[in-house]
């Protein structure tokens, strides 16, 4: 399947193909060559249409089935640790985006290349940028810009999960609790108002705080609410009269953002809370058919995602999403970054059930 105007050949099985693509280089901001490859290799196969958008590539079939299922995965990897070129070591594959995430990105092509008939539309989504700022991020601007080529009843995002299946992510939320008081000489202390001495009252309300487990889809979210940091202070000889708590709430995505910030607001109901960074969860959508025939074909224990990625942003479309890659994430950005090539062949294996079974 190889041909002179791409140097990728889907042909190769999966470890293969992952070495290939780890060896041509694309750092975020740097994955033109890689994106050119891509959309090279997938304009040979007749039963894909494929769309270009900057770096970002999308192919689909359109077969008229009942559901379409996408298949999503990250161009670019972080930095070369001087770990380029690959090498393979007994069954592992070393080298920068062996496990972030170009063994997902191998199972996607190869996926692509071999499945003319699948039992539901596929659409496959490779988007560059997701390592570094996310104003950049080629899936949300996908989103922002070309939300019909998204449109799908089920996503799956192949990052590293460790072959398990990742459901939903939990959202996150920062606030400062922000406390005034009146600033005056600490020698006549009397004349002023301690802010920082207000931090008390915070603090017990955090120390207090029973943190809410959820079970959604089976899968048991744990929140968290904590101080992250304690802003306050002048000078030693000056009573302060400002003080900031910083706290950061990680919940579990079935509440919206707009509940998580009524939530922190009742939590310290009383103090003047601002809220200062929010990304919503998305919820793990295992209820749904295309999801449940999923994870009977993958099989194994699926858990909830604490972490947030870029599911939500297919949350955001009204899309379920789920995280499951061959990439181990706890390698993810590591010098000695590698990937099982066992892995490799097992994920696509169970994907390939999933979408030819009956
Ligand atoms: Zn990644």
């Amino acid at each position: 399947m190889s041909s002179p105007n791409t140097p990728l050949d889907l042909s190769l099985d999966g470890g293969a193909l992952t070495a290939l693509l780890v060896d041509l280089p694309s750092v975020s901001g740097d994955e033109q060559a890689l994106a050119d490859a891509v959309e090279a290799a997938l304009r040979e196969l007749p039963h894909l249409t494929v769309d270009r958008f900057g770096n970002n590539v999308v192919a689909r079939t359109d077969l008229g089935r009942a559901e379409r299922v996408l298949l999503a995965g990250h161009l670019d990897t972080v930095p070369i640790a001087d770990n380029l070129p690959s090498r393979v070591e007994g069954d592992l594959l070393y080298g920068c985006g062996t496990s972030d995430m170009k063994s997902g990105v191998a199972v996607q092509l190869r996926l692509a290349a071999t499945l003319a008939e699948p039992n539901h539309d596929l659409t496959f989504v490779f988007y560059d940028c997701e390592e570094i700022e996310a104003s950049r991020n080629g899936l949300g601007r996908l989103a922002a810009e070309r939300p019909d080529w998204l449109a799908a009843d089920f996503a799956v995002l192949m990052e590293p999960s460790g072959a398990v299946v990742e459901g939903g992510c939990q959202g996150t939320l920062r606030a400062d609790v922000v406390l005034t008081g009146t600033r005056a000489h600490s020698a006549r202390s009397w004349l002023g108002d301690n802010a920082v001495h207000k931090a008390v009252e915070v603090l017990r309300r955090l120390s207090d705080y029973a943190p809410r487990r959820v079970v959604i889809d089976g899968l048991e979210y744990r929140e968290g609410l904590n101080a992250t940091r304690i802003d306050g202070g002048v000078a030693g000889n000056v009573i302060p009269d400002e003080c900031r708590v910083h706290v950061n709430f990680r919940y579990a995505p079935d509440r919206s953002e707009e509940e998580a910030a009524a939530h922190v607001h009742e939590v310290f109901a009383g103090f003047e809370v601002t809220v200062t960074d929010t990304a919503p969860g998305a919820l793990p959508g295992l209820d749904r058919p295309a999801a449940q025939a999923f994870l009977a074909a993958v099989g194994g224990e699926p858990r909830a995602k604490f972490g947030w990625t870029d599911v939500a942003r297919f949350s955001a479309l009204g899309i379920p999403a789920v995280n499951y890659g061959p990439g181990d994430p706890n390698l993810a950005h590591k010098r000695d970054e590698h990937c099982s090539l066992t892995a490799i062949a097992e994920v696509e294996a169970r994907l390939r059930a999933w979408l030819t079974g009956a």
